[in-house]
């Protein structure tokens, strides 16, 4: 969805598209010297890859960059402090499920701010959010919500699946227009004092990789094909600030368990491979909470685990 936004703003304000070459996307170097020799004036990337750019110490001499937008996942303070450090283009911050192509709130991040996160901002034109309690109440100013979405970019729903889209495309309560739906983004919001919108996170366990929008159930039940395993687990972790990995928990239930090089090869053949775990943790058992549900918290670190591979 956001190769639409990508390509088409350029054009429609009569400037120049550029396209990294594949793969250019994963290459900081090859995109800080493309930016330079084509004198680029705004880009749209995702923070993981705004972190890799400004860790390359030729983009301080980018100075056709005008704007940056960033978006698709979480923008840290830390990374925007990075960016007002190297950089004096502005910097914006872009949040928007595919749902409802293809933002919804913007915030031009400021240098001179104090707060420890960035929010994501307010709607954009022709967009309506709000912020609702299990109850679809609206909630105070401060206290943590779903954010809900109206308005003209809604999608009509999913291909073929008329029960996921009644669960997530819902009639909207503030609405005269018995038409009118309002998307369940599923992302945990609260509203600043000063009315900007903050995110706090996922309410399920959705990740992202690399701006790759991930669900883990998705790796879980295609790792449960394989014989010889009784639980599998897949989560993000981060050991290096801003190099977030998936990591593969898995309980075999056979003494001849399978090697991590066989179940990374067959996930390799089943997935695509930002979807393939890095790193593989096999374990007697998964980790549990006094009340009998997995203890995500518990899980061994890959890296100081024995029996993993990376
Ligand atoms: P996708 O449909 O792949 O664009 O993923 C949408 C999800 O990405 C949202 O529901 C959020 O969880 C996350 N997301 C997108 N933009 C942002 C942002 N600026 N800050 C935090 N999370 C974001």
């Amino acid at each position: 969805d956001a190769s639409v936004w990508e390509c088409y703003a350029p054009l429609l304000v009569g400037a120049r598209c550029v396209m990294a070459r594949p793969g250019g996307h994963q290459d900081g170097r090859y995109l800080a010297k493309l930016i330079g020799e084509e004198e680029i004036t705004a880009l749209k990337v995702v923070p993981s890859l705004l972190r890799m750019l400004l860790d390359e110490p030729t983009i301080s001499d980018a100075t056709s960059i005008r704007r940056v937008f960033c978006g698709g996942e979480a923008l840290t303070m830390d990374l925007q402090q990075k960016f007002h450090a190297r950089l004096t283009a502005a910097l914006w911050n872009l949040y928007g499920p595919t749902e409802t192509t293809i933002d919804v709130t913007f915030f031009e991040c400021k240098s001179d701010t104090s707060s420890d996160a960035v929010p994501i901002g307010r709607p954009i034109g022709n967009t309506e959010v709000y912020i609702l309690d299990s109850e679809l109440k609206p909630i105070s100013i401060g206290v943590a919500g779903e954010l809900y979405v109206g308005g003209a970019s809604l999608a009509r729903g999913y291909l073929n699946r008329p029960d996921l889209t009644a669960e997530k495309f819902i009639r909207n309560p503030f609405s005269n227009d018995p038409d009118a739906r309002l998307y369940r983004t599923g992302d945990w919001v609260r509203y600043r004092s000063d009315g900007n919108i903050m995110y706090l996170g996922r309410i399920d366990n959705q990740v992202k990789i690399r701006g790759f929008r991930i669900e883990p159930g998705e790796i879980e039940a295609v790792l449960n094909q394989y014989p010889g395993l009784s639980q599998t687990l897949i989560t993000a972790r981060e050991e290096v600030p801003g190099d977030k990995g998936l990591v593969a928990y898995i309980v075999p239930n056979t003494a001849s368990a399978p090697t991590i090089p066989e179940l990374r090869s067959f996930l390799k053949q089943k997935l695509p491979n930002y979807m393939v775990p890095s790193a593989y943790v096999l374990l007697d058992s998964l980790p549990l909470t006094v009340n009998g549900k997995v203890d995500r918290r518990a899980l061994p670190d890959p890296g100081r685990s024995e029996q993993q591979e990376h």
